[in-house]
């Protein structure tokens, strides 16, 4: 794998739609090795044989990129949960996985920053603390040998903003998208459209939405956006049925159960509200609709949903040699081996 065998985020976007899986936090906290609530990815140090398989997963099932699992894995999170000392082991381990399975299936290697959660319009030395932040974890990614480097899940613009200099200042593509909330604006007040146009206008090369909403209320913003902005685009919705009361998974309310902390399922009882596969398969196509060519899925996201994503766009990845065949089914199947009294039974299953 060398930079010039392989074409460039960039060329594959001209090209046409790229597929890149995101929310591997909710993915390993449901496979029972990382703690939700932190969503601090320590699993990359102490079992880092996981965080290798699920990127082959999702590579299997369709995603064109290994990004590195350094959500959250930023000095504000680790002080939060007393483990400062392992983060430049943490960034460095997360970094080195994502390249090893990038480089054995030929997929783009991306580094990730995100929300540092200390960004504070009101106090000027939060930005210097921001800044600081994304300049360590950003030349770390750039020592492993990054293709581009993902900012993503900002709810304030201006500390998207603080994230693309970051980047820029590195020499490294820049991915930016922003996390949108119940409301229709960024914290500060800015539209999605505006902030989006602003990073664009900053020298961003991909800009868009990624996380906290589902395909159904990502949509609309995202046509707002795509209608004042030229760059590539990028959507990365969660794969749960949001409304618009509830246009966050966040904000989604579950009329069935109440746990300990009130009838809020996020984040561990969202089950019910998933989006099937075929949902995820038809936001893809309206994604893709609108020229926006940067898909994925973020957290909740299954493989299975990742290979609908990618099918859905024209792609066959390795795991659609597996999908759904159901004209072999044993009551439900044409196959001529279905005997006739197999069929007769289909309606009483
Ligand atoms: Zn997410």
């Amino acid at each position: 794998m060398t930079a010039t065998s392989r074409p460039s985020l960039l060329q594959r976007l001209n090209q046409g739609p790229v597929i890149c899986a995101e929310g591997y936090v909710f993915e390993l906290e449901r496979r029972g090795y990382l703690q939700a609530g932190a969503f601090v990815p320590e699993v990359v140090l102490e079992h880092p044989e996981v965080v290798a398989q699920l990127h082959r997963d999702f590579v299997h099932a369709g995603s064109d990129v290994v990004e590195a699992l350094t959500y959250y894995a930023h000095r504000e999170k680790l002080r939060v949960i007393g483990r400062e000392g392992d983060l430049e082991p943490i960034n460095r381990r997360a970094l080195e996985i994502a390249k090893g399975v990038a480089k054995e299936s030929g997929v783009l290697f991306a580094g990730d920053i995100c929300n540092t959660n200390v960004f504070d319009p009101a106090d000027a030395s939060s930005r210097s603390a921001v800044r600081a932040m994304f300049e360590e974890q950003v030349r770390w990614a750039v020592d492993a040998g990054v293709d581009y480097v993902v900012g993503e899940t900002f709810s304030w613009g201006q500390e998207a903003l603080i994230a693309l200099e970051v980047i820029k200042a590195a020499k490294q593509t820049a991915v930016i998208t922003l996390a949108m909330h119940q409301e229709e604006v960024t914290r500060e007040g800015w539209s999605a459209t505006d902030t989006c146009k602003r990073l664009a206008d900053a020298g961003a090369d991909v800009v868009g939405l990624n996380c906290i909403r589902g395909p159904g209320t990502m949509l609309p913003l995202l046509k707002a956006i795509r209608s004042a902005v030229k760059t590539h685009m990028a959507a990365l919705p969660v794969p749960y049925r949001t409304t618009q009361e509830q246009p966050s998974f966040q904000s989604l309310r579950d009329p069935h159960w109440h746990g300990d902390w009130g009838s809020r399922p996020f984040p561990t009882a969202l089950d019910p509200f998933v989006c099937n596969r075929f949902e995820i398969g038809e936001f893809g196509r309206e994604a893709l609709a609108l020229n926006i060519r940067y898909l994925g899925v973020c957290c909740g996201a299954g493989p299975h949903h990742i290979r609908a994503l990618a099918e859905a766009v024209g792609k066959r990845p390795p795991a659609s040699r597996y999908s759904a065949d159901m004209s072999k089914h044993a009551f439900l199947g044409s196959h001529e081996r279905i005997k006739q009294v197999q069929k007769e039974y289909a309606n009483k299953l």
